[in-house]
């Protein structure tokens, strides 16, 4: 395989990690304010965010790379707002959908279909994971301000459950 290619999903396995911890922060954030709601969907998605990084991980192994594991960055965002996890939750996945697109585009140059393939999940998922996030800071402008609204939001944030992804290796 290409060397810049290997060495980009590698790196995205930590990248990956790192985004679970990320979102482990805003789950810690929002349950010291007694929101379980956003504490439990934040606790989803720092689960999903593992998934993703097995999946890098496993298409490496299946593909024969070498796999080293890297340190994962310290969490560092500052929460003052119940928004701003939100809002840097959606900055962070455009962050995400950049570094997927820079793989593919590797993977394009140096002919790779398979890599591109298998990327094209991650396409996908980050289009969702874009619009989730918007979503979440635009029903909490709407309704959050309202302490009955921001309970209702957070009643149906509890509701989120953990589902294993779609793609399987
Ligand atoms: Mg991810």
């Amino acid at each position: 395989m290409n060397e810049k290619v290997a060495f980009l999903l590698n790196q995205q396995i930590n990248k990956e990690f790192y985004s679970a911890y990320l979102y482990l922060d805003m789950a810690n954030y929002y349950d010291a304010q007694d929101l379980d709601g956003y504490a439990n969907y934040y606790m989803v998605q720092a689960q999903e965010e593992r998934d993703h990084a097995l999946l890098f991980l496993k298409y490496m192994q299946i593909n024969g790379l070498k796999v080293t594991l890297d340190a994962i960055d310290k969490p560092d965002k500052t929460f003052t707002s119940l928004e701003d996890p939100l809002q840097i939750a959606a900055e962070h996945e455009r962050y995400v959908t950049a570094l997927i697109n820079e793989i593919y585009h590797e993977a394009h140059q140096a002919k790779d279909y398979r890599t591109m393939k298998f990327l094209d999940w991650f396409v996908d998922e980050q289009m969702e994971e874009e619009d989730n996030a918007d979503t979440m800071i635009s029903r909490y402008k709407l309704f959050g301000q309202d302490p009955k609204g921001l309970y209702l939001l957070d009643q149906e944030y509890a509701a989120r459950v953990y589902t294993a992804p779609s793609l399987v290796l």
